[in-house]
């Protein structure tokens, strides 16, 4: 149970600032996308540019440091450049998610001008015909080339990343390969989740098996050790692969909020205005346009209600493999204590390719 009195400081030092949740891509396992995407009304709610800039000023002045500006697409807001010119005039240190296929010459001036820290970019595939099939356009894969060609002209750490799904497990070697010859690696997450606040698109049918999962992220990443080793100690050498560390069960009584930094040291605001941990987990929130920034953050903690841990999860022979937080769980089960057979499945093929 969460001890508010025992609890560690809270501070707001590392923000997401979600400008929209629509998207110019319609991508099979987007956690986010909703069927009202394509009209009016997840625009009529979402934060003005006004609104974003003052709140830019209310986080600064809270004390965050570091700010991620994601969406959906961000660059699809008409007024991205305003909002983005307003929130770094506030000097944090900034990094921006793109899909890289909007990248107008006015985007680029503006970050000319004031370029971000760091961008992440994410993959989709590595043609055309992935793009079309994962993303739903045709001309997806040489959008993304030319924005990410623009964006490189910039003196941003860029970051590069996919989401692996059964349409584009087949490009991972040519991507990887792509973004190599930018000077750069692919990072992908651990697993697909299942839709969260309102999403609405079918991952559960597109995501790889937990299996399929396990292997070509244990695979890819001994191989990418393998390269490292001289020729001459290949054969001395072996690989032995070493226990996560998720912290997601702990039997201790929790001194964070969520089990990890989310409304602890980091904190969310969503399109229309809510705070919420991380952008995932939208069940609990405060409202930081209403009540402004540093009071929805104080109010935050009060909102949070986790479960007990079920039966089944403090019993569990994988748990030390397992990542099945509250968010998470929320996702895959529709409940906060709901045992995710997927995360399970995905725990258990880990432990076995780990321990054996
Ligand atoms: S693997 Fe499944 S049963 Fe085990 S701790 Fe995780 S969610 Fe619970
Ligand atoms: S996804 Fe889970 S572990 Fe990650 S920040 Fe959200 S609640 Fe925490």
């Amino acid at each position: 149970m969460i001890n508010l009195e025992t609890m560690p400081p809270r501070y707001p030092k590392n923000g997401t600032f979600e400008l929209t949740l629509r998207c110019n891509l319609h991508c099979k396992m987007c956690m986010f996308r909703r069927e009202d995407c394509e009209n009016t009304t997840l625009l009529q709610d979402e934060m003005t540019t006004q609104q974003w800039v003052d709140m830019a000023r209310q986080v600064a002045e809270a004390g965050t440091i570091s700010l991620l500006i994601t969406g959906g697409e961000p660059m699809l807001r008409k007024d991205f450049c305003e909002i983005y010119r307003g929130i770094y005039e506030q000097g944090f240190i900034i990094t921006l998610y793109t899909n890289a296929t909007m990248v107008t010459e006015k985007v680029m001036q503006t970050l000319r001008e004031c370029p971000p820290h760091r961008i992440g970019i994410t993959l989709y595939g590595a043609n055309n015909d992935s793009y079309n099939k994962v993303c739903g356009m045709a001309n997806g894969f040489d959008k993304a080339i030319e924005g990410i060609n623009q964006l490189r002209t910039l003196p941003s750490a860029i970051e590069y990343r996919m989401t692996l799904i059964k349409d584009n497990i087949g490009d991972l070697d040519a991507i990887c390969q792509l973004v190599e010859g930018f000077g750069g690696t692919v990072t992908n997450p651990l697993f697909v989740f299942a839709p969260v606040r309102g999403g609405c698109m079918p991952v559960q049918e597109c995501r790889l098996c937990a299996k399929d999962s396990v292997n070509t992220m244990i695979n890819r990443s001994v191989s990418k050790i393998e390269e490292m080793i001289p020729d001459s100690l290949k054969s001395k050498v072996r690989i032995k692969l070493k226990e996560p560390t998720f912290e997601c069960h702990s039997s201790e009584p929790k001194m964070t909020l969520l089990g990890c930094s989310a409304g602890m040291d980091s904190y969310t605001i969503t399109y229309d205005g809510k705070l919420i941990g991380c952008q995932t987990l939208g069940v609990f929130s405060t409202d930081a346009v209403k009540d402004g920034f540093s009071v929805a953050w104080e109010k935050y903690p009060f909102q949070v209600r986790l479960p007990e841990e079920p039966e089944e999860c403090t019993v569990c022979e994988s748990k030390n493999f397992c990542k099945a937080c509250p968010a998470v769980r929320m996702a895959e089960c529709g409940s906060l204590d709901g045992v995710p057979k997927y995360i399970c499945d995905f725990s258990m093929a880990l432990k076995k390719k780990v321990v054996g």
